[in-house]
């Protein structure tokens, strides 16, 4: 039986850590939503999360968040990058889905939604380093691009989520995507990870999504974030 669970005390680090980020910002630390990454994590990481008080959770597959989701009292967010054939489900599991980055995606999304009377929370993802491996909409076409979702999808457009270059300070990246929020008026500012949460809460972020840093290293084979 296992008597000791790393997870619950990770969580409170985290916790701690977001507060004394949030104050020195000058922020309401209760502005910050905190999204547990547990890709590559079995259900029962999720549970403990669960237990010691987290509520949102981020997965980058579907087809893995569907073999651990649905979890009663649990919001659950597609964090990766979604294939279109995958739009469908998605929809149907989740409450958000935070990496809207394509126009062919957009009528995926909208097709399922109609079916399936439901609509998930959208955030637009941009390519915010204009990276040719990642993600995102490139930030050229940003402008138009949320413009676009706004239009299409009206109040479940909630935000904005990016992924800064690795070897890169990220704190440039951050304020570029939370003045691009701002520009839209869009609330939401999806930015920061195990290791970069902090600065990404002094430029703004209203979610960090966290895995690492609670649930503990993932496999070697898992795939870095795009
Ligand atoms: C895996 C992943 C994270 C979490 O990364 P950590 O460094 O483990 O905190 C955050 N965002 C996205 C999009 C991811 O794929």
């Amino acid at each position: 039986m296992a008597c000791f669970n790393p997870i619950a005390e990770n969580l409170e680090t985290v916790r701690v850590d977001i507060k004394t980020a949030a104050q020195k910002a000058g922020r309401d630390p209760a502005e910050i939503t905190l999204v547990a990454v547990s890709k590559f994590h079995p259900r029962s990481a999720v549970l403990a999360a669960l237990a010691a008080g987290a509520t949102s959770f981020g997965e980058n597959r579907v087809q893995e968040a569907a073999e651990k989701f649905p979890v009663p009292g649990a919001k659950l967010h597609i964090i990766g990058n979604l294939q279109t054939n995958k739009a469908a489900q998605a929809v149907q599991l989740a409450d958000a889905i935070d990496s809207l980055d394509r126009f062919s995606l957009a009528d995926a999304i909208d097709r399922a939604a109609q079916r399936a009377g439901r609509l998930p929370d959208l955030l637009v993802q941009v390519n915010i380093g204009d990276e040719p491996q990642k993600s995102g909409i490139p930030t050229a076409d940003s402008e138009h691009f949320i413009r676009a979702m706004r239009a299409r999808f009206g109040t479940a457009l909630k935000g904005l989520m990016c992924i800064p270059p690795a070897d890169l300070d990220p704190t440039p990246f951050f304020y570029k995507l939370a003045s691009m929020a701002d520009t839209h008026g869009l609330p939401i500012r999806s930015m920061g990870m195990s290791g970069d949460y902090e600065i990404a809460i002094a430029a703004g972020a209203t979610h960090i999504r966290i895995g690492t840093a609670i649930f503990g290293q993932r496999p070697a084979t898992s795939l870095p974030p795009t």
